[in-house]
């Protein structure tokens, strides 16, 4: 296929390629997409991840043409695209279902959407050999659907997508019915794509740690609405929300009230009473004062069957659960005051603490947040 090979992520210009202004989409009094504005660049790996219901797919749907917006606009490309029907559009949407014709093989399969279009037969010959061979399935053109994997009939569904050069892909859970090892091996051959591409992919998935390992920037969602979009790091280390933190990775939330501060320094009493120092980087002047929740996550707390001379927070409680998960053992911690704390422990020997053991948790406070309650 004679696509564009990407350019480096810094040389990329920064042209929008995707803009969703205001964007509400309201089915029978039920607001699925509220007013949610997003900018997606030319070339970037964006990813829309949330729970369950949060109006992920309805956001890509309306970007794919399958919905037409209650209110707002969708723009391609710096055209408003509200109410161009979809085959217009210089999207295609990849579907976690396949959505491959049964009775068609894999090279007839590709090709379908070229002979719909009329395009001469020379060029859907070579256009769908080198989108086949864009995915590594050349070998596999005369099959049935059928006779494929389920990562097989991924990668024809992809190149079924590609064919057609769009500006944009949408993946709308596209390795959601894989099994674990095939969707990590399907992730990078995703990742490579994207690379070699250079076109804009927009991703909808609640797999987090999917999200996290691709995307240029995600954007996470919650009841139709935008909570915060950000790299991968920023999303994971600088939560804005006490619902970003809980959402993306492992965190424990205590709910206080900050009773002291000193430039950066937070001094906060949490509704269990524990005193707890949270130091802001950066964003110092943005801290919250008032209600806030403090997140902390379990790979940043440290644990010691002696006190431990730090000047940060420390408390003492026992080991009240452990559990292995092979690479690290997940402990919770019930402190003096009864709160319990999940700690990650990383599998080593001197790591392996016994339930019932009494310990201290400590933890510095650049490494906790203090988020707006
Ligand atoms: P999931 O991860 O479960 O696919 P999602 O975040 O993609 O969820 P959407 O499919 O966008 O969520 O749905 C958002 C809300 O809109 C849900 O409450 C859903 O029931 C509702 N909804 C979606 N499509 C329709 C429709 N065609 N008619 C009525 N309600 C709809």
């Amino acid at each position: 296929m004679t696509q564009t090979v990407s350019p480096t992520r810094a040389s990329r210009a920064t042209t929008l390629d995707v803009e969703l202004k205001q964007v509400s989409k309201v089915f029978e009094g039920e607001t699925a997409v509220d007013r949610v504005d997003l900018q997606i660049q030319q070339g970037e790996f964006f990813s829309i991840l949330g729970p369950s219901g949060c109006g992920k797919t309805t956001t890509l749907r309306l970007v794919a043409g399958f919905e037409q917006p209650t209110t707002g606009q969708v723009l391609i490309q710096g055209r408003d695209v509200g109410f161009m029907p979809a085959y217009r559009r210089s999207v295609n949407t990849v579907f976690q279902s396949y959505a491959l014709f049964s009775h068609l093989s894999v090279w007839d399969n590709i090709a379908f959407g070229l002979r719909i279009k009329g395009l001469p037969r020379a060029q859907t010959q070579e256009r769908v050999n080198d989108a086949l061979k864009l995915v590594k399935m050349e070998s596999f053109a005369h099959r049935r659907p059928a006779q494929l994997s389920g990562g097989q009939k991924q990668r024809v569904a992809l190149a079924r997508a590609l064919v057609n050069r769009p500006a944009v892909m949408l993946l709308d859970e596209p390795l959601g019915a894989l099994d674990l090892k095939l969707r990590k091996q399907m992730q990078v051959e995703l990742s490579n794509l994207h690379q070699q591409l250079g076109i804009t992919f927009i991703m909808v998935t609640h797999d987090q740690e999917e999200a996290l390992s691709l995307s240029d920037r995600i954007a996470v969602m919650q009841d139709g609405r935008i909570e915060q979009v950000g790299s991968p790091s920023d999303i994971y280390e600088y939560p804005r929300t006490p619902f970003v933190a809980d959402f993306i990775g492992d965190t424990n939330l205590l709910r206080g009230r900050v009773d002291y501060r000193d430039g950066s320094i937070l001094r906060i009493t949490t509704e269990s009473g524990l005193t707890v120092l949270v130091k802001r980087g950066v964003e110092a002047e943005a801290a919250p004062l008032g209600d806030v929740v403090i997140s902390v996550r379990p790979e940043k707390i440290h644990l010691s069957q002696t006190a431990p001379e730090t000047s940060g927070n420390c408390y003492a409680g026992f080991v009240q659960h452990k559990m292995y998960l092979g690479t690290h053992v997940h402990c919770v911690v019930q402190l003096e005051n009864g709160d319990c704390l999940t700690v990650f422990q990383s599998n080593r020997a001197e790591h392996q603490l016994e339930a019932e053991t009494a310990v201290y948790v400590y933890w510095q406070p650049t490494d906790c947040l203090a988020l707006a309650a």
